[in-house]
């Protein structure tokens, strides 16, 4: 991983989650205060209703948390929704968006990522913002060619003097147990930072850029090694403390 980023590991809890499962938090946290520094930052995504009271766990042991979505306007008659705002309000440093199962459920376009990426910035928040192909696209030979087209659309011209995440994230490798190939993790890797450097010179050069999509403890430490990969985004895997620890210590 490049030395002058610091990496970072964000468990993305999707759709699960209730108040038992804060037990699991505490437990990470238990995890990580008994072993080595970790030797990058954590950051749990959980469901909306659980931010609050999973930050207030998390925080002691250097956890932090993020939302899955934000809505681009701060407040209004969107019901349903939940504003950057709000997500800070409840401890949120980080929110996740344009996550291929928004894009694919919610109709999401990389414009409409863009704008919710600007109104997380404005509110203090780091997005992390999601881009991948689907099977079928890189089975067209494709692939390339749609992340850099989402990523030029949904990642904003102005941060406003803040930092963002990229995540690389296949949508055929999400929760199916497949990878890409080494090389294929390079090859997308190499082509986001070279875009990013394009685009933003220094500012560029410093994006974390993550990979998501079946990360597990037993491939964790190879995909963690490859050039370009600053971290991981992880769905599964980050339900368990012990499963979300090896990860972390596999950085
Ligand atoms: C995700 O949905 O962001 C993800 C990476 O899921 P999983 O790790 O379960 O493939």
């Amino acid at each position: 991983m490049a030395d002058e980023i610091t990496p970072l590991i964000a468990g993305n809890w999707k759709m699960n989650g209730t108040s038992a499962s804060l037990a699991e938090v505490a437990r990470l946290a238990g995890l990580l205060a008994a072993g080595e520094r970790p030797r990058c930052m954590v950051v749990i995504c959980p469901p909306a209703t659980l931010l609050a009271p999973l930050t207030a766990i998390a925080a002691p042991g250097g956890i932090v948390t993020g939302g899955q979505d934000c809505h681009p306007l701060p407040n209004g008659a969107h019901t349903g929704d939940i504003a950057a705002p709000m997500l800070v309000d409840a401890g949120a440093q980080f929110v996740i968006l344009g996550h291929s199962e928004r894009r694919a459920d919610h109709a999401e376009s990389s414009e409409l990522v863009r704008s919710k990426a600007m109104a997380a910035i404005g509110s203090g928040l780091t997005p992390i913002i999601c881009v991948g192909e689907t099977e079928a696209e890189r089975r067209a030979g494709d692939a390339e060619r749609i992340v850099t087209s989402q990523l030029e659309a949904s990642v904003p011209d102005d941060w406003g003097g803040r930092g963002i995440v990229v995540a690389y994230e296949p949508v055929w490798a999400i929760g199916t147990g497949l990878t890409p190939t080494a090389a294929d993790i390079a090859q997308m890797h190499a082509t986001i930072r070279q875009r990013l450097v394009d685009r933003f010179g220094a500012g560029g050069a410093g994006v974390p850029i993550l990979y998501g999509g079946s990360l597990k403890p037993t491939n964790a430490r190879d995909i963690l090694a490859i050039e370009n990969v600053n971290g991981g985004l992880v769905g599964g895997a980050s339900l368990l403390a012990n499963d979300f620890h090896a990860i972390i210590s596999a950085v």
